[in-house]
């Protein structure tokens, strides 16, 4: 920690100053991030080109090795998850396939939670195979169903994702951090680094897509991989010849974004908590679902590791299919996108849109249903946004 890290005299700062002043190096003094667009740097001699050129992760040398801007914003992010070092990547996806197929081997086996992202789902179960890497999903909720399936001196990673799409159901982070042998790896996209800190908890790696509400403005497809020095190490020597670079664009994006990350977490954590409670009592929908509901079945494991909530809801409507059309067709304010954690309240209908070639008993196990509606909540005002969709609701339901 550096001393304006420890805000002097060896004082920790709180996460909301720190996302304020972390990666900064590269740019200073400029105030607001200096995008370094140069795909390449001078040497001065051979020796420092042969030096540059055979060193780890190296941002003076060419931009696929590292790149000062995205430098930066990997040491904020590295400072925000208590991290010793993080590795950004091009796209969320970037990150997650650098981690499994940059630390698994033919021979290898893999545990995973059932309810993932979609695409790291695809991975696991379609790309892994392929080469040779055996993959057992279990139920994330569940918390020794991770250990019961770890298979001793085969198992090398443990996959889990919390909160987790769509449901929001939640992994018990000390449960996974416990777990010896295997590597662990908690995708904590839906978190950020201000709701909870996984490696806190003993988990070795924590993933974000970045696009989401880290860089949170709809502008930036990025990833990030955060976790010790000697794994980003590793992680680096894979990512250079995987080539999914992050732009300097976008982690300039990413550290705007970092800065204001905890003012705008918060507000969508209260916005979204607010318009839970109220279609919870409303009754025109079913199983109303957001951590921070006495009704979540793991609200208080929501509580115990979890500082904030965050700003997605998900519930279902009675009307099946069409009245899930008609619900994300009736919206004005919110808009029908596939994203979430930016200011713009987005919402999805997963079975006619994402997960439309699924069956339906596919649905169910990944926990869709036909009239699931999933809302990540923005920065508009709550009252605003509880009009817009109480009127949707009278659409989609004809009352
Ligand atoms: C979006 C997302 C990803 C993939 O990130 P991209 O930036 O879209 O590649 C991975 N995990 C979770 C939980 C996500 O929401």
């Amino acid at each position: 920690m550096t001393e304006e890290q420890a805000g002097g005299a060896g004082r920790a700062l709180h996460p909301d100053t720190r996302a304020v002043r972390g990666g900064r190096g590269a740019s200073h003094p400029a105030l607001a991030p200096v995008v370094w667009a140069s795909s390449t740097f001078v040497s001065a001699s051979v020796d420092e080109a042969q030096a540059a050129a055979t060193s780890i992760g190296n941002d003076r040398f060419y931009s696929r090795y590292g790149n000062p801007t995205v430098t930066d914003f990997e040491q904020a992010v590295a400072d925000l998850e208590g991290a010793e070092a993080a590795r950004a990547f091009g796209s969320g996806m970037g990150a997650v396939t650098a981690v499994i197929l940059g630390l698994c081997s033919q021979g290898d086996h893999v545990v995973a939670a059932r309810h993932l992202y979609a695409g790291t789902q695809l991975v696991l179960q379609a790309v892994c195979p392929r080469f040779g890497i055996d993959v057992t999903f279990v139920d994330g909720t569940d918390p020794g169903a991770f250990a019961a399936a770890v298979r001793p001196g085969k198992t090398m990673l443990v996959w889990a994702e919390t909160p987790a799409n769509p449901r929001l159901d939640l992994v018990d982070l000390d449960a996974v951090g416990a777990i010896a042998g295997p590597m662990t790896v908690v995708d904590s996209t839906f978190a950020t680094p201000l709701g909870q800190r996984p490696l806190d908890h003993g988990v070795d790696i924590v993933v974000h897509s970045a696009t989401k509400a880290m860089a949170g403005h709809n502008d930036a497809t990025l990833g990030v991989v955060a976790a010790s020095a000697e794994l980003i190490t590793w992680l680096t020597g894979f990512a250079v010849l995987q080539g999914a670079t992050a732009s300097p664009y976008d982690a300039a994006n990413g550290l705007r974004g970092l800065r204001t990350l905890p003012v705008r977490f918060a507000r969508q954590s209260a916005t979204a908590l607010e318009l839970a409670r109220w279609l919870e009592e409303d009754g025109r929908v079913t199983e109303v679902r957001h951590p921070g509901l006495e009704s979540h079945p793991q609200h208080e494991l929501a509580r115990r590791q979890m500082r904030e909530l965050g700003g997605l809801v998900c519930f279902d409507l009675p009307g099946g299919i069409d009245a899930g059309r008609r619900f994300v067709e009736a919206v004005e304010l919110a808009q029908l996108a596939s994203s979430l954690g930016g200011p713009e309240t987005l919402v999805t209908h997963p079975a006619s849109t994402t997960h439309v070639n699924l069956l339906p008993e596919e649905l169910a196990a990944v926990g869709i249903g036909p009239g699931t509606i999933r809302v990540s909540v923005g920065l508009e005002h709550p009252e605003d946004l509880r009009a817009d969709l109480d009127r949707a609701l009278g659409a989609a339901t004809g009352s």
